[in-house]
């Protein structure tokens, strides 16, 4: 008996008109919400009969596409993060640019992995990368590579670093290298904690340096540490600068950190997963002066670039250091005189990834219709609105600036002057209002601890919000707050009655 074959035919549609007119529809209901985005809720928590839907099992039959499209309009669009929505403020959180929605749309279609290969994708990458490069001053013989995220560009910027630093790490392993030791503030991003584990160092190789009262890295303690580590056998191989730490927005001294290394034999990376977008702000640049002069720079895309998921960049200075961190040559990747696999770039042999998605268009896409002054107007604008948030409630009898740096991010609580709180009623109090704020969908700040207490935290990478958004979350905290607190000081009445 012979099985049945199925039409592999049958993995594309049947009905070609059928299928277009619902990819038209699809369409129009995606920009109808994005048009509407300010009418609907930043958030809505997944309701339970939704959440059930996701335990369905395997389909192993067919369903009409229509009614699969249904269940995800009725399951999966209402339910999104919330950062395409103008009052998002939460973590660190691009808005996402239409345009770029379209791009990927497009990409997906091309499904061309863009790696070594002479593809129009392959170039646009290239010259994405050339682009970037312009954009944040780093010379044009550096070394680029568009990834998934900052976290990955800090992974392989380490990778060099410790490489570089190495004795053939790639041969030998880490052991024959003495025990290499990186350093950052103590704000310092939990990716390059990450990042140094997954190197096989142990995350008792990153020392965490102290700060100073703006959040930045003490320089002078790096010194000490440094020289006290190489007394004790370690090998110091890397400082890690921040531009822009995700807590407060704080930015190191860069020119004094680069300067240090300079002198030390050290490698020098910074990671800018949003704050080196501030870079084309002509007058945010002089903030991040030393960026430049950095071994490796990380920094994210779909942040401070406001392009949807997933892209980001990383520069490395020294063209042979990133290529021998990273370059594999089997003879199916070879190269040859013509034709497709004639490339002469290869990302694969920049990063981690051998298949890699086309990143690449929706920055050209985005970079193309908008420009890039459009971008610092935006970048520039968020910056504004932070500072005129802080000062709102730095003015405010009942709130409290609790850290704010230079750039777009603000931590604050409730704390009104005439209540007489314990620091853990006043946690409390704070962690209720933030939640309640977040349920109720009209706005998503997030949170953290500054100095041990529980803030209130807003990171503004968002191109939709206005100034008239951030004044309906400064008069919501209020009434929250208010209203919480006369609910406690009723209960706490009635138990003293
Ligand atoms: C977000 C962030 C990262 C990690 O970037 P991903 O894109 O989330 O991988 C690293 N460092 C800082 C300072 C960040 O804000």
């Amino acid at each position: 008996m012979t099985p049945d074959i199925p039409d592999a035919s049958s993995l594309d549609p049947t009905d070609w008109p059928a299928f277009r007119q619902l990819a038209h529809r699809m369409i129009d209901d995606v920009i109808d919400g994005m048009e509407a985005i300010r009418d609907r809720p930043a958030w809505q928590p997944v309701p339970e009969v939704v959440r059930q839907s996701f335990e369905e099992p395997l389909p192993r039959t067919a369903r009409p596409l229509p009614e699969v499209y249904e269940q995800v309009l009725q399951t999966i669009l209402p339910y999104p993060r919330g950062n395409v929505h103008p009052r998002y403020w939460g973590w660190v959180n691009g808005s996402g640019l239409p345009v770029a929605m379209l791009a990927e749309f497009l990409a997906a279609a091309m499904n061309s992995s863009v790696g070594a290969f002479e593809t129009a994708p392959t170039m646009v990458e290239a010259q994405v990368l050339r682009w970037l490069k312009d954009m944040l001053d780093w010379p044009a013989d550096s070394s680029a590579v568009l990834t998934s995220g900052c976290s990955m560009s800090n992974l392989i910027a380490l990778t060099v670093a410790r490489n570089a630093k190495g004795d053939d790490v790639r041969r030998k392993g880490v052991a024959g290298s003495g025990r290499p030791t990186f350093y950052g503030s103590s704000e310092t991003h939990s990716s390059i904690q990450k990042a140094i584990e997954i190197l096989g160092l142990g995350a008792a190789s990153f020392r965490r340096v102290p700060v100073d009262d703006d959040r930045c890295i003490r320089v002078d303690v790096l010194a000490e540490m440094i020289a006290g580590d190489r007394a004790a056998g370690l090998k110091p191989v890397c400082v890690i600068g921040n531009a822009g730490t995700v807590l407060t927005g704080a930015v190191d001294p860069l020119d004094r950190v680069a300067d240090f290394c300079a002198a030390e034999d050290l490698w020098f990376h910074v990671d800018g997963a949003f704050g080196a977008l501030a870079w084309i702000v002509p007058g945010l640049k002089p903030l991040l002066a030393g960026l430049e002069r950095a071994d490796s720079l990380a920094f994210d895309l779909h942040k401070w670039m406001y392009l949807p998921y997933a892209v980001a960049c990383v520069f490395v200075r020294d063209d042979a250091a990133h290529h021998a961190a990273f370059a594999m040559a089997p003879s199916y990747l070879s190269r040859l005189p013509a034709g497709p696999a004639s490339y002469p770039v290869s990302f694969p042999d920049r990063s981690i990834e051998l298949t890699r998605p086309f990143r690449a268009l929706k920055v050209w896409m985005a970079l193309q219709t908008h420009g890039l002054d459009a971008f610092a107007a935006a970048i520039a604008r968020n910056v504004a609105q932070a500072r005129r948030f802080a000062a709102g409630v730095a003015r405010s009898p009942e709130l409290e600036l609790s850290a704010t740096g230079p750039l777009n991010v603000v931590c604050f609580r409730f704390r009104p002057a005439s209540a007489a709180l314990t620091p853990e009623q006043e946690d409390d109090l704070n962690r209720n209002m933030l939640m309640q704020l977040q349920l109720s969908g009209e706005a998503v700040p997030s949170h953290g601890l500054v100095d041990g207490r529980f803030v209130l935290r807003i990171a503004i990478t968002n191109h939709r919000t206005t100034d008239a958004d951030l004044d309906l979350l400064l008069n919501r905290c209020g009434e929250i707050g208010r209203t919480l607190m006369a609910g406690a000081s009723a209960g706490g009445d009635r138990r003293t009655a």
